[in-house]
């Protein structure tokens, strides 16, 4: 099929979303070499870490949507965009943890890097001014974010997804130390799986030598970052070809 970019409606962090002319319910989605972290604090480019983000998610909802899962993914165009159905998005951060590490292993004060007898999932208030803050399940109904069933819905989706994305990386000799997604609601109000799943948006530990594969590697200026994001997408190449 083909596409046309219609007019840019936002900018954000990491992407740019377009309109498509003659179709009011896909999104253009262009993913952009920007960085960033602590709430957009640190910036920086990095020439082809678009590419890469796009190929990662690309081959990632392909094997969400294959093993069950429903996403908003319909078409890659090119190497840095896809066209993706338009969803009315949740203003809810869902973060699923394996091992403790960043923000929860801070706030506890417990070491990182502790495995958790059962993922953790937790919600976070999707809103830059207020600096994502943590919000309890009663919190994002108080604030009609979500119903009592999608919440419950999400919840299980967000487990699901742990597990396909475990199981994913696994393979790749990948531990999935946590990460983060983003739902939406389609024209009937279906909750499916928006937004990227990236090295942006996961850790991402080397199974083998423990080291950071992902954003942390920027936020902690570990150096690098190309490099490991280029290896990630390696590995699933090579693992995940149908997906490809
Ligand atoms: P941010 O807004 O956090 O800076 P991005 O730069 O990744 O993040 O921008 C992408 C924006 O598009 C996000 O606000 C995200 O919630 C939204 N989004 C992602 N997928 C969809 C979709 N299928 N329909 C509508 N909005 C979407
Ligand atoms: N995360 C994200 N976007 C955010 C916040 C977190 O993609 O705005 C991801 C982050 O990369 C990590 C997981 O969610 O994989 C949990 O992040 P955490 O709450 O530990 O926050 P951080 O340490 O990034 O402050």
């Amino acid at each position: 099929m083909s596409w046309e970019k219609g007019e840019q409606l936002y900018e954000g962090k990491a992407k740019r979303i377009f309109s498509v002319k003659g179709k009011n319910d896909v999104l253009w989605q262009d993913f952009k070499d920007q960085l960033t972290a602590f709430n957009a604090q640190k910036v920086e480019q990095l020439s082809g870490k678009g590419l890469l983000n796009c190929k990662i998610t690309t081959l990632i909802f392909k094997y969400m949507q294959g093993n069950g899962v429903p996403t908003h993914f319909v078409e890659s165009i090119g190497e840095t965009a896809l066209i993706t159905k338009k969803l009315d998005m949740i203003a809810l951060e869902v973060v699923v943890r394996n091992v403790l590490a960043g923000s929860t292993a801070k706030k506890f004060g417990i070491e990182e890097g502790k495995p958790l007898e059962k993922p953790l999932v937790e919600f976070y208030y999707k809103n830059d001014s207020l600096g994502d803050p943590f919000m309890s399940d009663d919190q994002a109904l108080m604030l009609k974010l979500a119903s009592p069933k999608e919440i419950s819905d999400i919840k299980i989706l967000a487990l699901k997804v742990n597990d396909l994305l475990s199981e994913l990386f696994k393979a790749c000799d990948i531990r999935l130390v946590d990460f983060k997604i983003e739902i939406g609601r389609d024209a009937s109000g279906h909750i499916l799986l928006g937004d990227e799943i990236s090295p942006d948006s996961c850790r991402l530990w080397d199974m083998k030598t423990s080291e950071k594969m992902d954003k942390d590697r920027f936020r902690r200026d570990l150096g690098q970052v190309k490099e490991m994001y280029q290896e990630v997408w390696n590995r699933l190449q090579k693992n995940w070809s149908q997906y490809v």
